[in-house]
């Protein structure tokens, strides 16, 4: 049977490769997208069980005000197959040094408000003046300042702020932790700054009806009413190169052609593996090697038979919750606490078809390291961590549970990335946005082999998880459109 060739293939269809997928789609050319997964989406894929419909773990979307996940849909005229639901305030708590769980207060709109955080966090009153010029002077920081920041810590230039310990403990644990899911000393001070301007001025917490995963659903809706194809349980084995020019990919399906293949596979699966590293430049790959991950998030799936809250999600946190480097890496040797900040959901707090009538599913996300091959022992402990805060802050829960499901790092590897390099798979975001690794010193979009492109949270965007894998595709199809017609122009 001849292979069929096309004009660009997208292995992955994740948020980065689906939304990628649509609009080249949509822009006339003739494109292949391939996923190994039944279903699109990726690290925010949907799932549903027993009448329960929800994502797959724990994914708060941020900003709420121009969020990218709309953009998109209504470019790619698909809003009609995903909604978008902000829910009203969150259920975050904080855990006072006392050791009482405190709940954030009622907002009227989902903006967050200094004075009633500060009145949450039990600021002094002599310290507020200070904790109120610093969040003016964080939010309205012109670009050029901000960009200024890049390459510093986030770690240190809050500390030069000097904060109260309590408000520290809510940027770092509440904002940018799970934002970013890497330590906040190592953490690009430049991107952190730039998307915590974009959660205090346009809102966080949005979320999608029958989970995230119905959005990367949608854009790949787009591509095949514009035309193209898409092809879900089928795993790229290779990306084909011929002279230092990809020529497509081989599949458990079969072979397909094209002189573009962008790669929403992670970068370093896409070098190491999918390609090889016999194509590349020694340096080039470890380059690749060296680059670091994300820390993980692993938890728990409760299946519960009644509710026990009414927050759609929230954190849970208190003063010692931040990570840094060194305490991240005593815990992992099991040498300090692994208790740090929790995630939750309520699926059914802003969807009341996520669960049957008078039940409830609360899922959580708590740190650990991105290995998908983490021992059974190391799995324990961290979980264990997670559980002790989520049973603290809701005393009534642990008698409601029907059922329950972990989730591990290798259910995330196994559900988007393989392991390329040791300790690496597993990770929430993609690459960590890490000092090194954002603004200009961010890896290329383009790899250095004729027609490959990476999509994703790996290359392309910035800010948090999801939008920076969709803005990621939004540039990543502007530069492939461009490559294409530049191309044709002197074939
Ligand atoms: C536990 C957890 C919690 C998170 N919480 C949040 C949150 O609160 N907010 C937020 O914004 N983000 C969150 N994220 C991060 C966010 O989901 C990701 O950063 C983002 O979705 C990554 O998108 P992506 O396009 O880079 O690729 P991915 O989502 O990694 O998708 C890659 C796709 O490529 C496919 N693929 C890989 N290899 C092959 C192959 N060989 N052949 C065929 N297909 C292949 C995979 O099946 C997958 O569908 C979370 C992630 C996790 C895991």
């Amino acid at each position: 049977m001849a292979e069929k060739t096309y004009d660009v293939i997208v292995v992955g269809a994740g948020f980065g490769g689906s939304s990628c997928a649509g609009l080249l789609a949509k822009r006339g050319l003739k494109v292949l997208l391939i996923d190994k997964n039944a279903a699109a989406g990726g690290k925010a894929m949907s799932l549903s069980k027993k009448g329960f419909t929800y994502t797959a773990w724990v994914v708060i979307g941020a900003p709420v005000e121009g969020n990218l996940y709309q953009v998109l849909l209504d470019e790619l005229e698909v809003s009609d197959l995903a909604e978008l639901v902000v829910p009203e305030g969150t259920g975050s708590i904080y855990q006072t040094p006392e050791g009482k769980y405190i709940r954030m207060p009622k907002a009227s709109s989902n903006q967050l408000d200094p004075n009633i955080i500060f009145e949450w966090l039990d600021i002094p009153e002599a310290e507020r003046g200070a904790a109120l010029q610093f969040f003016v002077q964080l939010t309205m920081m012109p670009p050029e300042q901000v960009k200024e920041l890049e390459g510093k810590n986030l770690g240190d230039w809050l500390l030069a702020a000097g904060i109260p310990k309590p408000l520290y403990a809510f940027i770092v644990s509440l904002c940018c932790d799970g934002m970013f899911m890497v330590p906040v000393d190592s953490l690009d001070a430049a991107e952190a700054v730039a998307s915590l301007q974009d959660i205090f001025t346009r809102s966080g917490g949005i979320f999608c009806k029958g989970g995230y995963g119905r959005v990367g659903e949608a854009y790949c809706e787009a591509v095949r009413r514009y035309g193209s194809e898409v092809q879900m349980s089928t795993r790229v084995k290779k990306i084909l190169v011929d002279e230092g020019r990809v020529t497509g990919v081989s599949t458990d399906k079969g072979d397909f052609k094209a002189p573009v293949v962008i790669s929403n596979a992670g970068l370093q699966p896409t070098v190491l593996k999918l390609v090889g590293e016999e194509h590349f430049d020694k340096s080039y790959t470890n380059y690749v090697r060296d680059l670091v991950p994300s820390y993980s998030l692993l938890g728990y799936r409760y299946f519960l038979s009644k509710p026990v809250t009414d927050a759609p999600f929230g954190v849970i946190f208190n003063d010692d919750s931040p990570w840094t480097l060194e305490r991240f890496s005593k815990a992992r040797d099991g040498d300090a606490p692994r208790t740090g900040v929790l995630y939750f959901e309520v699926p059914s707090n802003y969807d009341p078809e996520a669960a049957p009538e008078g039940k409830q599913i609360l899922m959580t996300g708590s740190f650990c390291p991105p290995d998908p091959k983490l021992s059974k022992e190391e799995i324990k402990a961290w979980a264990d961590a997670g559980e002790a805060q989520v049973f603290g802050a809701f005393p009534d829960l642990a008698a409601c549970i029907e059922s329950k499901e972990l989730y591990t790092t290798k259910s995330v590897s196994n559900a988007t990335r393989d392991s390329a390099v040791p300790g690496a798979g597993g990770e929430t975001i993609g690459l960590g946005q890490i000092v090194g690794q954002c603004g200009d010193s961010k890896p290329s979009i383009r790899a250095p082999i004729g027609g490959l492109f990476y999509v994703g949270a790996d290359a392309g965007g910035t800010g948090i998880g999801t939008q920076q894998a969709i803005e990621s595709g939004m540039n990543v199809a502007d530069a492939v459109e461009r490559y294409h017609h530049l191309r044709k122009g002197v074939a």
